[in-house]
């Protein structure tokens, strides 16, 4: 198949014929330009506008096996290895899920609630450190912490953490362990997006989440949804001063159940926001203490 690929023009048409029967269209161009811009290192706007420009076979066979695994439906973000991330570039592993849209949503809205801020945050559930590190980057005096139960998911932090030129903590404790109960520190800031997503609502889902995505860092139990959520709040006393915020992203269709344990444990009128699809997604409060 590859003998009479030199080009990219040639390569645009196979990515094109290959993944046709996988992808929609409007798909397949900026996944062309994703795998073009990622393989080809140098100079990548001259490589994306050179259609008759030579491409190396070593390039060529690992275009080749980009394009195996996005038709076996790997996400390409794990093909690739990585994503971007608000403003950052992170690196993924098996271990962390790929950042969404409403998590950038979420980090917006703390970075704009926050700007000059000086202080600790905590990130609970880092993953790969997408939130920590954005936050982070752009609110350049705080002192953030990042928290996870996976070392594996820890790695792809750190190495994140120093692809962007951040410095920040990150602490493997499972939260749900009591016995970590006091090893998290008090912050004036806390963000967390723990696994939310029910066991039922699995059965909506697309099979390249469900294959490939960690499952631990996704799914809820359905008669337990809120474990993380009610966790962390009984922690307050110890992670949160008093008037600090919290800000959690949520299950669409927790928002009601979410206020009232927030006012149960002392966050009085916490704010719903709700994301780019109009769905209940972020929750805020701000502890009485
Ligand atoms: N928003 C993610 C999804 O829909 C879930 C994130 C989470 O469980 N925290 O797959």
């Amino acid at each position: 198949m590859s003998l009479h690929l030199r080009t990219i023009k040639d390569i645009r048409t196979l990515i094109a014929k290959e993944l046709t029967p996988v992808y929609p269209a409007r798909e397949i161009s900026s996944l062309t330009n994703i795998i073009i811009k990622t393989c080809l290192t140098a100079d990548r706007l001259h490589h994306l506008t050179e259609p008759d420009l030579e491409v190396s076979p070593v390039i060529i066979k690992k275009i080749l096996s980009i394009i195996k695994e996005l038709k076996a439906g790997k996400p390409v973000q794990y093909v690739l290895g990585e994503t971007v991330f608000y403003n950052c570039r992170i690196k993924l592993n098996k271990k962390t899920f790929i950042p969404r849209q409403e998590t950038e949503e979420l980090v917006d809205l703390v970075i704009e609630e926050n700007r000059g801020f000086k202080g600790k945050i905590l990130d609970i559930g880092t993953g790969s450190g997408c939130i920590a590190i954005a936050i982070a980057k752009n609110i350049p005096d705080s002192e953030v912490t990042a928290v996870d139960n996976s070392e594996e998911a820890l790695e792809a932090g750190r190495l994140n953490a120093r692809l962007n030129n951040v410095k920040l903590d990150f602490l493997n404790v499972d939260i749900l362990n009591p016995q970590n109960d006091n090893l998290l520190p008090l912050c004036k800031i806390i963000i967390s997006n723990p696994p939310y997503v029910l066991e039922s609502e699995k059965e909506y889902m697309h099979r390249n989440v469900l294959d490939f995505e960690p499952s631990n860092a996704l799914f809820v139990p359905d008669d337990d949804p809120l474990i993380y959520y009610r966790k962390i709040l009984e922690l307050l006393g110890t992670i949160l001063e008093p008037s600090g915020k919290i800000y959690f992203e949520i299950n669409e269709l927790m928002g009601e159940s979410m206020k009232k344990i927030m006012i149960n444990a002392s966050c009085s009128n916490p704010v719903i926001t709700k994301d780019l699809n109009g769905k209940d997604r972020i929750i805020k409060g701000i502890y009485d203490g």
